[in-house]
């Protein structure tokens, strides 16, 4: 499935998420406190770029390159029934 990455977001202390902007499925569920830091390091975990089109597929997961306004790719999460995906 490819969904469009949202807005990553950290709750203090230290966890990040970012789910789907259409569909809401979770991209990234990470506790930051967790990942190790060189010390005087700034912590600045990997996460999508907002509204990039990312396809995951079990345990991977990828940027599915897009240009703005051409029809979404096959097997795009906004694709599906709203019913479905609201
Ligand atoms: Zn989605």
């Amino acid at each position: 499935m490819i969904h469009i990455a949202g807005q990553a977001l950290v709750v203090p202390p230290g966890h990040m998420r970012q789910r789907c902007s259409w569909c809401g499925a979770v991209l990234i569920d990470q506790n930051l406190e967790r990942l190790a830091v060189p010390e005087g390091q700034a912590l600045t975990p990997a996460r999508w770029e907002f509204g990039a089109l990312v396809e995951v597929d079990g345990s991977m997961s990828r940027v599915v390159p897009y240009v703005e306004g051409e029809p979404l790719p096959a097997g795009a999460c906004a694709l599906v029934d709203p019913e479905v995906t609201v």
